[in-house]
């Protein structure tokens, strides 16, 4: 588990937030009610598993995420594929960011411009009653854990109750 350590702390202004990587979670917990476990597990997949946001911040349809890039990638054939095989959809427009800054004519010539998110639905989106990580974010939560590359914990997510 590296040195990383769970800070819970009380918020006033979200529901919840984290930054990837470090560790620390706030939780607004007078504010939640039906959706504690959601958040905490939400901002636990940013906080120890490095995971960004798959749904989209407001309006803003550019940005540029946190290099390294985990569960949100540019090239999703490659960055989602182990040996051969492929564990995140290809198709899922939209990860915190539709984006790079970029035209519309730069977008669709250059799919490569957008970033992906593993699946449609999971626990690192919007509340939809969901709370499973997908295969992908799996793999970096169990990297997180016991070292090593995320990807080769893939074949093991799929076994798992996650999101495919
Ligand atoms: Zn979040």
């Amino acid at each position: 588990m590296d040195n990383k350590k769970l800070f819970f702390l009380s918020g006033k202004t979200y529901s919840g937030y984290a930054y990837k990587g470090t560790g620390l979670i706030v939780i607004n917990i007078g504010a939640i009610t039906d959706r504690l476990s959601f958040i905490a597990m939400h901002e636990f997949g940013h906080a120890f598993c490095g995971l960004d946001d798959e749904y989209l911040y407001g309006e803003s349809k550019y940005g540029i995420l946190y290099k390294p890039l985990t569960n949100c990638v540019h090239l999703p054939r490659e960055d989602y594929q182990y040996n051969k095989i492929l564990y995140g959809n290809l198709n899922n427009v939209g990860c915190s960011y539709k984006s790079l800054f970029a035209s519309p004519k730069a977008l669709s010539e250059n799919p490569s411009l957008y970033y992906y998110r593993p699946s449609y639905n999971s626990i690192m989106s919007s509340y939809r009653g969901l709370v499973e990580f997908n295969v992908v974010s799996c793999g970096y939560c169990l990297a997180a854990i016991k070292g090593g590359d995320p990807k080769s914990y893939w074949p093991e997510c799929m076994k798992l109750d996650t999101i495919r």
